[in-house]
């Protein structure tokens, strides 16, 4: 009855069938094992790894929490104790607690267990769950009828084995209907965070810019193995494609990665959440081996490098690499009309950690403009960034410094200006520039202004993470050192001149 932590849930799963599908599965493996220097090896490993899960799990639960299935109360805690040690129940209110009474529906059960998390990420899961709770009980009483209604969160954390922590929190509804509750809808969110602090991550942190190619084409072979045309919905192989909207949600653990596929996507509604699971090692181009392992110590000096104008060429390559050899990341506030220019560079910045900005779509007074066109320049660029990068920005630069608190509000993001200005666009000299940060008393908290399309600066720059490291600086995202110095995230709206 308990559902597995490899399992993710998709609903109304016929017995049955999952036992096939389990045999089926016994039988690949078998047959794998057999033919393991073969050829299509790589094929069958997945099909045979390949999980389809337990939701069958969550629905007969859900199902037997209903009182009529039980005689009295003794009958029906003896099952509650047997069915729920992982889970802690949750009555109408929305409140958490572990006490429940026969002939009291219950409106969730969630699931506790995984690894040690950090504070972080238990208060992150913890503020989740509450808000589904909560927006759920408030549905359920604003109804005008009198049916009983029931949510399962399934709210479980893995560890990535890359020193990542992989979240899905998995909701389902369920509502009244004679004498059962029946599945009414679900849908599931995936997080990434750093194991050591807590922090979230991106995908591109983890899996090569290029995975939905691999990726796409194990799933598609899934689906049509697995389901037949009455399971799939119209228009299922749209869901599969490697385009943007597909494979954004994942769960990893130590050795696989298991993509979720909303209700109503690939398969039909009916069938509810539905998964693809895949061993490292028969995707490994897409998975980037050692990315999360960035730890920030919040009671150490930070200093966060910022890069404008970019992205850039030759000179932005040379800084990524010299932030990548040393561990380090920087900020790079970006021209929205040059990213897909450059793109190659905007991914390679993600994927070593670092935080895109915007920086206007090209460079205007943002105070000359008209709150439309401002507004314009800040969303274009975003979803510049976006198609690229596979990110949003939550962090700004008005091109020139050029911002008031009106106009931050008009850009609706967090326009963070510069508390050291290395002048490089002017001397472009790269011992001026190291001469600049250097000659600092301080740089705990500091933002170093600097521009990533100069060669000077990118030679500037070789020497500067190298000295920051040696100097017992940490180098963060702006984001970062908003957030650790201010202990709040970065605000919309607002403007940041310094962080203090
Ligand atoms: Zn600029």
């Amino acid at each position: 009855m308990r559902l597995d932590d490899k399992d993710i849930t998709q609903s109304d799963l016929d017995a049955k069938m999952q036992r096939a599908i389990e045999e089926e599965n016994k039988r690949e493996i078998e047959k794998q094992r057999k033919r393991k220097h073969k050829r299509n090896l790589r094929h069958a490993v997945l099909i045979a790894m390949v999980t389809v899960i337990s939701v069958a799990g969550a629905v007969t639960l859900i199902k037997y929490l209903s009182p009529n299935y039980y005689k009295n109360d003794e009958e029906f805690h003896e099952f509650a104790d047997e069915s729920f040690t992982t889970y802690e129940l949750c009555p109408h209110s929305g409140n958490e607690t572990t006490e429940y009474n026969y002939g009291e529906y219950f409106s969730s059960a969630v699931r506790r267990d995984g690894p040690d998390v950090t504070e972080n990420i238990k208060r992150f899961r913890e503020n989740k769950i509450n808000a589904i709770m909560s927006a759920d009980s408030k549905e359920a009483s604003d109804s005008d009828d009198d049916l009983v209604r029931a949510t399962l969160i399934d709210a479980s954390v893995f560890k990535t084995g890359t020193g990542g922590i992989s979240m899905v929190i998995n909701h389902c509804k369920y509502k009244q209907d004679k004498r059962d509750l029946v599945f009414e809808g679900s849908e599931a969110e995936t997080y990434l965070f750093n194991e050591q602090n807590g922090a979230t991550a991106e995908p591109l942190q983890v899996l090569n810019v290029n995975y939905k190619d691999k990726v796409s084409e194990y799933a598609e072979e899934y689906f049509t193995k697995y389901y037949n045309d009455e399971d799939r919905s119209e228009n299922w192989k749209k869901y599969l494609t490697a385009d943007d909207g597909n494979y954004n949600k994942f769960v990893m653990t130590g050795d696989e990665i298991i993509f979720i596929f909303d209700e109503d996507t690939v398969l039909t509604k009916d069938k509810g959440i539905s998964a693809v699971s895949m061993p490292y090692k028969l995707i490994s181009s897409a998975i980037r081996p050692e990315l999360l392992n960035r730890y920030i110590d919040p009671s150490k000096p930070m200093v966060a490098l910022t890069y404008d104008d970019g992205p850039g060429g030759d000179s932005e390559a040379k800084i990524l690499r010299a932030l990548e050899a040393n561990g380090s990341v920087a900020t790079f506030f970006y021209l929205g009309n040059r990213v897909s220019a450059f793109s190659e560079n905007a991914v390679k910045a993600v994927q070593i950690g670092c935080e895109i900005g915007n920086h206007s779509w090209n460079h205007p007074m943002l105070s000359k403009l008209k709150k439309k066109e401002v507004q314009e320049q800040m969303s274009k660029t975003n979803g510049a960034i976006r198609e690229v990068c596979g990110v949003d920005p939550v962090v700004a630069r008005p091109p020139y410094g050029d911002c008031d608190n009106k106009t931050a509000k008009t850009c609706n993001m967090a326009e963070v200006l510069w508390t050291v200005d290395t002048q490089d666009w002017k001397t472009r000299n790269s011992k001026k520039i190291v001469k600049a940060v250097q000659s600092q008393k301080n740089l705990d908290g500091q933002i170093i202004l600097m521009h990533s399309i100069y060669d000077e600066t990118a030679k500037a720059t070789e020497k500067i993470v190298p000295w920051l490291k040696k100097k017992g600086y940490q180098t963060v995202t702006v984001s970062e050192l908003i957030e650790y110095k201010t202990g709040k995230s970065p605000e919309a709206g607002k403007l940041y001149r310094n962080v203090k």
